[in-house]
């Protein structure tokens, strides 16, 4: 019976071109491996530290928020008085003292 193949010396070179894939392969799953070890043996921390800052960013320190009408004061300008309503935060806020002996009213 005839089998048609290729060419002994093509067939030789894919063999070795195959060998040769094989072995780097081999190598590269090796070198994974070896990777993989050493990450398993320290803890993760890069990514809990990411998703935990990322968490963290969202409910961290929430806005001030405006004593009259609860609505979060914007960042920035806080100014004596609500930019929403007009709420004075002094009347809410600790009082200085109680001394309205000096007048500082200056409008
Ligand atoms: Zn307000």
């Amino acid at each position: 019976m005839r089998t048609p193949r290729p060419s002994p010396a093509s067939a030789e070179d894919l063999h070795a071109r195959l060998a040769a894939r094989i072995t780097a392969l081999e190598d590269r799953v090796r070198r994974l491996e070896a990777r993989l070890a050493l990450e398993a043996r320290k803890p993760p921390l890069v990514r809990t530290r990411a998703s935990a800052s990322a968490a963290t960013v969202r409910t961290a320190r929430p806005r001030p928020r405006c004593p009259g009408c609860t609505l979060e004061l914007p960042r920035g300008r806080r100014g004596e008085s609500c930019v929403w309503c007009g709420f004075m935060f002094a009347a809410v806020t600790r009082r200085r003292a109680s001394a309205p002996k000096a007048p500082r009213k200056q409008r």
